[in-house]
């Protein structure tokens, strides 16, 4: 049996923990030993307002479990916030080892409805206060030759939703940014991985029926958050999926494809001769870099 997974000596910061998926995680990795910074804004569902009330909240439930827990107020949505957030753990508890980029709001509009200042809110908080809090967090993991990033997707990032172009495309932003903060952190044994949660929160109220949202307890993505978190994580770059007692991995893959030895000749009919194999997935692959993608596309190329 493996060892069980702790994180005593750990110091973890939580964005958006005072509620819903974040509070949730803060909760497992404290009642392991972790010391966690428990950030949140306490805005509403879409991004207005503040109240100090959730992250006091969540930091008296994990003292009551005797666990450590200090609160941070500040929005990860600008560069000054997320500084501030890491210095709480910095200031407290001297270093931090864990990020869990997880602070969200929603401002679903179709295309047609969606006005500049609806994209531009929700791409701050998730795409942007995602890459601050990286940001300010990476250079003390690096120095401690330790961290462990997860950062939280969506399916309608990976897969698209009606209504959600700004928050799909921010998502996606997200799996991104850390498939590139997983090769910049590899040398440092730092690990970059993303989640795509399924969960009854206040996010998910306004769209889902109570008996879904009952069954679908934000707990029940922890597990997987808890396991990314963790020294014994293996993975770097994955996204991982989980709700209501479902877990799996998503991956962006490609297929074998097609060289033409010509490609001075290649005319648009030659793409609709051989559309078939050109976007098969038969044989597809994940890349674990650009270079590794490049390298496969070019490899017919013969240079002198
Ligand atoms: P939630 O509303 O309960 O939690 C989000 C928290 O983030 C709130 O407590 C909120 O106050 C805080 N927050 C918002 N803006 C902030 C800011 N600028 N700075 C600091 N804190 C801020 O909802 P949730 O469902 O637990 O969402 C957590 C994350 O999971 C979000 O990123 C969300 O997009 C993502 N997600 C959730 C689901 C789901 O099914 N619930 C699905 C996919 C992705």
């Amino acid at each position: 049996m493996a060892e069980e997974i702790r994180f005593d000596g750990r110091v973890a910061v939580v964005t958006g923990a005072g509620g819903g998926l974040g509070r949730a995680h803060s909760l497992l990795l404290a009642s392991r030993g972790a010391k966690v910074v428990i950030n949140d804004l306490g805005g509403t569902f879409d991004g207005t307002g503040a109240d100090k009330t959730p992250a006091e909240k969540v930091c008296d439930e994990i003292r009551a479990q005797g666990g450590e827990a200090v609160p941070n107020y500040s929005s990860v949505a600008t560069w000054e916030g997320a500084q501030e957030i890491i210095k709480t753990a910095v200031d407290n508890f001297g270093k931090i080892d864990i990020l869990i980029n997880n602070a969200g709001i929603l401002r679903d509009k179709s295309m047609l409805k969606m006005e500049i200042e609806d994209w531009d809110k929700v791409m701050k908080v998730h795409l942007y206060g995602t890459f601050y809090c990286t940001k300010a967090a990476f250079p003390i993991m690096r120095e401690n030759s330790y961290g462990r990033i997860v950062s939280t997707a969506s399916a309608a990032g990976i897969y698209g939703n009606f209504g959600q172009t700004n928050y799909g495309a921010a998502k996606m932003g997200i799996a991104g940014l850390t498939n590139t903060v997983k090769l910049e952190g590899a040398k440092y044994n730092i690990k970059a991985n993303t989640i795509v949660p399924i969960a009854g929160t206040r996010l998910t109220a306004t769209v889902m029926p109570p008996q879904v949202v009952e069954k679908l307890k934000p707990e029940y993505v922890s597990p997987v958050v808890a396991y990314l978190c963790s020294e014994q994580c293996e993975l770097t770059g994955a996204i991982c999926t989980a709700g209501a007692g479902y877990f799996s991995r998503a991956a962006i893959v490609e297929g074998p494809g097609v060289f033409f030895d010509d490609p001075d000749n290649v005319t648009p009919d030659d793409i609709v001769a051989k559309l078939s194999e050109i976007t098969s997935l038969e044989g597809a692959k994940e890349y674990d870099s650009a270079n590794a993608q490049t390298a496969y596309a070019l490899s017919h190329l013969k240079f002198e």
